[in-house]
């Protein structure tokens, strides 16, 4: 590799991105021994996993072209079929949209929560920012007690006061009063959501996405793990004791961890890392024999008692996922340093949750689990949050370092939006003489 040009630091969807993007000469370095990040599967015993959920979500032209490219026809369509389970009963997905089938005195308790929020007063409401008064503001008091509460808190695992609304994007559906009402008398199958459809790989899980990426750049030095970046001197050690000197560097590493690579940071660049917080997902894969298949998708768990938040189901969108008469089961807990999980006991405990729920039969067998401790799972969004990014991205960028990716940019990025970041990043570089590009939290 000649020095001074420019490095990628993983080779997640973001890192592989831009290398395919880019024209100018590169160079990719991953720790692992593989690529492809978070959108990787494991292949065991007929089983595919991935590293949790992964679904291909379009909102871009471009990125639905380039991945269909990619997959060279491995790429099938689904009707989002996903559901809530909360008071024994399997109602349909958004919460806020389906009431009907619930308890009577739910149903009121949501209904009256929403036209107090949305007709007579919603005036009153006070909004201070936070996400927990998004939530009263826009669905009112029952939704919020009955669901949007109980299962925000699980999911993000701290107090939702201390959560702005900048993630939202459209992640939280939010239908009108007819159509609430038409979902608490019916049985209401209207489509909500950026996620009302999605797409997958027919065979080999997400990693076949990386294998496409994989074919069309050069390929990437695995098992380099980047362990001190001197942003001043432009050179970057490796954990196998090599050095390469950059003009240029892209990043999709964690800035939690990158911050323990730089050197001499300013003490407010310190202090801004310091501040970033996340969740962690703990993902129970789980084969189970049985030819029981279900048509749903995924299942949303708000109460407390039960120890996922979701549960999904690979065998439902790809029938390679499992060998013939099994089924798999991906199970997602989430911790935080504020919410501590054991999980020597999460998998007996979600196995019994399992069957509780009705998800699975007290005499299936449970063939195989393969735990995924995903450390860094969500950035969370407290007030902190933007301006610290703000004042690393510039940090950074003096020394011509360019940090992006979920990880990288510190935020709610889902696969379509971290290659289309890379992809913007890359344009830029390819358009400058001198790669400088403005930074954006
Ligand atoms: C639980 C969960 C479920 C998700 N589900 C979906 C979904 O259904 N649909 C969707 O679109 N998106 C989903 N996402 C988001 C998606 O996984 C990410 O947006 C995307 O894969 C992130 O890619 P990335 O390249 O930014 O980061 P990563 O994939 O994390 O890549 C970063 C790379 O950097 C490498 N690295 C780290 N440190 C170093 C180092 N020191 N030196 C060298 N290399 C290093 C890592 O090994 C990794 O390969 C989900 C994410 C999570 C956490």
């Amino acid at each position: 590799m000649k020095n001074e040009e420019t490095i990628i630091l993983g080779a997640g969807l973001a890192g592989l991105s831009a290398a395919y993007h880019l024209k100018k000469g590169y160079a990719l370095f991953e720790k692992d021994g593989e690529i492809g990040g978070m959108a990787r599967s494991v292949h065991k015993d007929g089983y595919t996993f991935d590293y949790d959920g992964h679904l291909l979500h379009f909102r871009n032209e471009y990125t639905f072209n380039l991945v269909s490219e990619l997959l060279n026809g491995n790429l099938a369509p689904h009707k989002r079929n996903s559901w809530v389970y909360s008071k024994g009963i399997f109602t349909r997905y958004p919460f806020q949209a389906n009431f009907y089938g619930l308890p009577n005195s739910v149903v009121k308790d949501c209904l009256m929560g929403l036209i107090k929020a949305r007709v007579l007063s919603a005036s009153h409401l006070n909004s201070n920012g936070s996400f927990e008064s998004w939530i009263i503001k826009t669905f009112g008091e029952g939704v919020a007690n009955h669901f949007m509460k109980p299962y925000n808190k699980k999911f993000w695992t701290v107090d939702l006061r201390e959560l702005t609304c900048e993630w939202l994007d459209g992640f939280v559906p939010v239908p009108d009063l007819e159509d609430t009402v038409t979902g608490a008398i019916s049985d209401n199958t209207k489509p909500y959501g950026y996620n009302s459809r999605f797409w997958y790989p027919v065979k080999g899980g997400i990693s076949e996405l990386v294998k496409g990426f994989s074919g069309k750049i050069r390929s990437a030095h695995v098992n380099k793990k980047a362990v001190t970046i001197d942003q001043r001197r432009k050179e970057v050690v490796f954990e196998d004791a090599t050095i390469k000197k950059f003009k240029n560097m892209i990043t999709t590493i964690p800035l939690p961890e990158l911050s323990g690579l730089l050197v001499d940071m300013p003490s407010e660049v310190q202090q801004a890392f310091s501040m970033l917080r996340w969740t962690s997902i703990y993902v129970l894969n789980i084969g189970i024999k049985s030819d029981n298949l279900t048509e749903r998708h995924w299942v949303y768990y708000p109460e407390e008692n039960v120890i996922f938040y979701r549960v999904g189901f690979p065998t439902s969108f790809s029938t390679d996922a499992a060998p013939e008469n099994r089924i798999s089961i991906y199970a997602e807990i989430a911790y935080s340093d504020v919410k501590k999980i054991d999980k020597f006991e999460a998998l007996p405990k979600a196995i019994s949750d399992l069957k509780t729920c009705g998800i699975i039969s007290e005499e299936s067998e449970v063939e195989i689990c393969l735990p995924m401790d995903i450390k860094y799972g969500y950035a969370i969004y407290d007030s902190n949050r933007r301006h610290a990014v703000q004042i690393i991205k510039n940090y950074l960028e003096r020394f011509e370092i360019y940090t992006i990716g979920r990880y990288g940019s510190w935020k709610y990025m889902s696969m379509e939006d971290v290659i289309l970041e890379g992809r913007a990043l890359a344009e830029k570089m390819n358009s400058c003489n001198k790669y400088k590009v403005e930074a954006k939290a």
